[in-house]
Formats: structure tokens, C-alpha cells, sequence
């Protein structure tokens, strides 16, 4: 069996005699959208049509929140261990399926296979992680001013959580909310990105047979326009959690800003790793290469920009320019590809359109910068990776996030002028030093202004049990992933009890 048909046999998950269609899943049941319509999906690395899911309305969203409202009702009273129960039952199965999992997350979205399971594992780390805070759902209890009077703290479920996620990390993020959320006593309506709808069934289905109460996790498909507004601006949907880029974050605060409604925002960055004079200069080349190059360049962790010092910058040219010849490049689910198809055709443009920029801005491009349509290639969305050299801070690829696989080199002087480019955009989310000076290197991790910071490593690999997010523009101060995920799905009761 070759692996298109391991994939191909999952699809048939929901069908009504039509291969590889998802349905909506609503209150415990697979349901078509009431506007009848589906969107297809291909495969990025082939062109391939991979299945269909359906364009689903505002009514659909309303459906799903009525029966969340309903089933969060009970849900809040289970014990939160026993709600963990159905954690740990998804870690297994996830864990069961991971391989499977992997495969038709590659098909979708185009990461290479080993990134792929890397990413489910992250959703099982997730899961094992929360189902342990269901036992932790820790309060406090104070020494009351008062004699007579107890005084304590607890953690309550915020109600509703709309989930809102991008295509590029399609099961981890969803795993970030969904868990969290479920695990702190809320009901969940989801909306994936319209690019993934197929890993999001897998996971709904997971969700489904490790005995999940029904109606507390529903899956609307379908656009951000329609879906994504729909669950943003209902009245009953309690808190929104989104992640994906700054435009429509931005969009996403001012709605639900006008309902008073709590919004987690996980948004863009525009990394850079940090290349002191004193680095080893092969393992800053590992870093660079894995996190700019990795799911091609499309992770908001991605490298791309490397701040080097002048003294080996000449140096670092060479060895990047040297390994990235060696990358192979092509469809994901071979083991031996290395880069991956971007995610569709507007987004090669896009990034097309950017390394325009940066020539037109007076960049010098070392290797990469075009479109390959090379052999089986042109079938696919493929964008060679891409190096510039003497970029300026100023210039529009050292600002503005690419999402692809292009990194830019940025020459500084010393390690306060490093410092000073390092925080000189917009975002904040992810940077990283290279450097044997503990002094210089703890200086680096003071100043950094960004939510992650890596030392002797690239800017991307970021463990589920420390929180997840970034500063500035990358979000509005929750996080994704730790005991930090919890602030965004509770609200805190604070209770008095005079004896
Ligand atoms: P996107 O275009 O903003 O889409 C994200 C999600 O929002 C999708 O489900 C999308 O639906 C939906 N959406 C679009 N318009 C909407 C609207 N008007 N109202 C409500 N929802 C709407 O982002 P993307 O291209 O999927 O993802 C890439 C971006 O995510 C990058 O900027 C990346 O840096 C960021 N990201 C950030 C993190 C982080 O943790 N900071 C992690 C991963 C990715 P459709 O798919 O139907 O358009």
C-alpha cells in the first residue's frame, strides 16, 4: 500500500458514498452544512484533488453553539481529573495514530514527513500535559484580614470557546485550544483553516471516540469570512482563540472588542537569529538552515532574519549557501525531501513578489529566489530557498513576515547593534543568540524583546509545557501552550465564607 492510499482510506471517514468528504460534526453528529455546498482541497506537493469539505454558513455556527451552550452546562460539573480522563484517552489514540495522522497532515499541507510527526507528537505532549491539569486546576486559599473568614480563589470556566487556527500547524494549535479549553470545563466550536479540514476531522473523530460528551467539541468548515466572523461575533461564544496572521487578528480584536469578548491572539513574526563572532559557526548553520528552510519557511517561528557579526559573516555566507545546495527538495511524504511545497499558488506569488522586493531594494541575493518548475515539480507549489545578504534593517524583507523559504543576512558590528535590529520590527515572538559568552549570551536573553528566546539553537522547536506566544505585534499578551493556556479559558471566582 503506498502511502496516497493509507491516506485515501481514512477519507472515507464520513462519506455518504462520496469518497473523501467531511461533514460537519454538531452536537455528537456528522451533518452536512445547510448551504449543501462543498470547497475541494488538493495537495500542495502534487496538485492532486484530496477530498472536499463543506462551505458552511451562519446558521451552521448557530447549530453548533446551542448544543455547546447545552453541553457545557453538565460538562462544568464533572470533576476536572475525570474530564481529564478523556484527555488521556486522546493522547492514546492520537499516539495510536500518529503515523497515519502525519501522512494526511503532509498530503494537506505539504510539511515534510518527519515534521509531520513531530507536529502530532506535539498534540500528544499537549494532551498528556493537560489531562495532569486536571488535576492542578489549582486556586488559592489566603489568610483572610478578618477573624471568622476563610478566603479563597478558584478557577472557573470561561463558557464558550470559539477556536479560530491556521493551516500550518494545523493538529498542534488545534490541540493548544482545544485541550485546555475542554480540560477547564468549556464546550469548544471550531472553525479550522479552510486549507486543513482533514487533519481537523481526524482530530474531531479522535475526540469522538475517546468518549468526549457530545456537543462539547463542534467542527464548523468553512471559510474565514463567513465561519470565522459567525463564531467572532456571537453573542453566546464566550471567548475567541486565534491564531494566524495580524490582519485578520486585528479584525478579530476590533469585533469582538465591541462585545466586550475575551480574545487570545497568536499572530506573525519576523525572527532573527543572532550570529556572534565567537559562535560555532557550524551549529548556527544547523539552526539557520531548520528553522528558516523547516515546513519551508512557513512556521511563525521561522527564521528570517540572521543577524551576524561582520567579522564571519563571509564565513557563515559560505556554509549557508553550500547546505542549502544539499537540500532536497520536493513532495514531503518522501523521507528523503527536506523542503516542502508552500501552501498554495497566491502564496508562492506572494513570496515571489517579496524577493522582488528585496532585489528592487538593493539586496544581493546569494542563491534561490525563484519559482521551480523543474520536472515533477511543476505539478506542485514549490519556491527554492532563498538567501539574501547585505539586507538593512529598513529594507521591506527585514520587516514584513514572508511566510516562505526565504531568510535574509543582516550585518551588525556588535552585540548591542544585534540587540537593537533584533527588536527593531514590528513582531515578537522568537529570537535566538549563537554564542560561547555566558556573559553576552545572558545579556541577549535579557534584552530580547520576543516571547521565546534560544540559546545555541535556531528560533523554532518551542516545548508545550513552557507558555507559547510573543510580544508586540505577535499577540495580545495570552499564550498558547503551558499552565499559561489555562489564564485563557478561566475566569478567576474569588469567595469569602464567614464562619
Ligand atoms: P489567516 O489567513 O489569518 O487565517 C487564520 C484563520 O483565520 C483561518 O482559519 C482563516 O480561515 C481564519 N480567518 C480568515 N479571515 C477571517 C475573518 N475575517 N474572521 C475570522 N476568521 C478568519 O492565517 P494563515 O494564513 O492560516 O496562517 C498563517 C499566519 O499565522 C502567519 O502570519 C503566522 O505567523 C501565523 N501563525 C502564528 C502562530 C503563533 O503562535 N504566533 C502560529 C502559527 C501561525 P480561512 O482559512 O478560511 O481563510
Amino acid at each position: 500500500m503506498n502511502n496516497h492510499t493509507v491516506v485515501n482510506e481514512r477519507f472515507k471517514g464520513n462519506d455518504r458514498g462520496d469518497v473523501k468528504s467531511y461533514l460537519n460534526f454538531i452536537d455528537g453528529e456528522w451533518v452536512p452544512s445547510v448551504s449543501g455546498k462543498f470547497s475541494t482541497n488538493v495537495n500542495p506537493a502534487t496538485g492532486e484533488i484530496l477530498g472536499k469539505a463543506p462551505q458552511s454558513t451562519k446558521e451552521d455556527v448557530d447549530r453548533a453553539v446551542l448544543a455547546a451552550k447545552k453541553a457545557q452546562k453538565s460538562w462544568r460539573l464533572v470533576p476536572a481529573p475525570e474530564r481529564a480522563e478523556v484527555l488521556y484517552e486522546v493522547a492514546r489514540l492520537l499516539k495510536e495514530r500518529k503515523e497515519e495522522l502525519a501522512q494526511i497532515l503532509t498530503s494537506e499541507m505539504g510539511k515534510v514527513i518527519s515534521e509531520a510527526r513531530g507536529e502530532v507528537q506535539e498534540a500528544i505532549d499537549m494532551a498528556y500535559y493537560m489531562a495532569g491539569e486536571g488535576r492542578r486546576l489549582f486556586g488559592d486559599t489566603v489568610p483572610s484580614e478578618l477573624r471568622n473568614k476563610f478566603a479563597m480563589s478558584v478557577r472557573v470556566p470561561v463558557g464558550i470557546a470559539g477556536l479560530i487556527t491556521p493551516w500550518n500547524f494545523p493538529i498542534a494549535i488545534a490541540s493548544w485550544k482545544s485541550l485546555p479549553a475542554l480540560v477547564a470545563g468549556n464546550a469548544v466550536v471550531w472553525k479550522p483553516a479552510s486549507e486543513t479540514p482533514f487533519i481537523a476531522g481526524e482530530f474531531v473523530k479522535i475526540y469522538q471516540e475517546a468518549g468526549l460528551p457530545k456537543g462539547l467539541m463542534n467542527l464548523v468548515f468553512g471559510s474565514g469570512g463567513v465561519v470565522g466572523n459567525a463564531i467572532v461575533d456571537h453573542p453566546d461564544i464566550d471567548i475567541i482563540s486565534f491564531t494566524g496572521s495580524n490582519e485578520v487578528g486585528r479584525q478579530i480584536n476590533e469585533r469582538a472588542g465591541r462585545l466586550l469578548k475575551r480574545t487570545s491572539l497568536e499572530m506573525g513574526g519576523k525572527n532573527a537569529v543572532t550570529v556572534l563572532e565567537d559562535a560555532d559557526l557550524d551549529l548556527a548553520v544547523d539552526g539557520i538552515i531548520w528553522s528558516a528552510f523547516g515546513t519551508s519557511g512557513q512556521r511563525c517561528t521561522a527564521c528570517s532574519r540572521v543577524i551576524v557579526h561582520e567579522a564571519v559573516k563571509e564565513e557563515l555566507e559560505q556554509k549557508l549557501v553550500k547546505r542549502i545546495a544539499e537540500l532536497k527538495i520536493g513532495n514531503g511524504l518522501d523521507e528523503e525531501v527536506n523542503v516542502g511545497p508552500v501552501i498554495n499558488r497566491s502564496s508562492l506569488q506572494k513570496i515571489d513578489k517579496y524577493v522582488k522586493i528585496g532585489i528592487k531594494e538593493g539586496a544581493k541575493l546569494l542563491c534561490g529566489g525563484k519559482i521551480l518548475t523543474d520536472g515533477e515539480l511543476e505539478k506542485g507549489h514549490y519556491y527554492a530557498p532563498t538567501l539574501f545578504t547585505d539586507v538593512k534593517p529598513s529594507m521591506t524583507i527585514a520587516k514584513e513576515e514572508i511566510f516562505g523559504p526565504v531568510t535574509s543576512i543582516i550585518p551588525v558590528k556588535s552585540l548591542e547593534e544585534a540587540i537593537e535590529v533584533n527588536n527593531s520590527v514590528e513582531f515578537g515572538l522568537s529570537s535566538s543568540i549563537f554564542s560561547r559568552d555566558v556573559n553576552r549570551v545572558f545579556q541577549a536573553m535579557r534584552d530580547f524583546d520576543t516571547g521565546i528566546v534560544y540559546v545555541n539553537a535556531g528560533t523554532t522547536g518551542a516545548e508545550i509545557h513552557l507558555p507559547f506566544g510573543g510580544t508586540k505585534g505577535t499577540g495580545n499578551g495570552h499564550r498558547d501552550s503551558g499552565v499559561a493556556a489555562l489564564d485563557v479559558y478561566t475566569e478567576w471566582k474569588s469567595i469569602y465564607v464567614d464562619y
